[in-house]
């Protein structure tokens, strides 16, 4: 599963890197994914961070 942050609705929170900071980091002060770690939607810490991004910026889907 692929996990992708939508940077129009982040605002840089940050909750997601301190939740799971193996996959998630800051650009220009937005959460992001860091590069390589997009399939990382499987991973129960990533469904979490999803869950409890506080703007909902956080998206796992199938890739498709
Ligand atoms: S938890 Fe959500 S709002 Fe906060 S930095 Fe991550 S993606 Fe952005």
């Amino acid at each position: 599963m692929k996990v992708t942050v939508d940077q129009d609705l982040c605002y840089g929170s940050a909750d997601c890197v301190y939740r799971v900071g193996s996959v998630f980091t800051t650009v220009d002060g937005f959460g992001a994914v860091i590069p390589g770690r997009e399939d990382t939607g499987d991973d129960p810490r990533v469904r979490e961070a999803a869950e409890q991004c506080p703007s909902q910026a956080i998206s796992i889907t199938d890739g498709q």
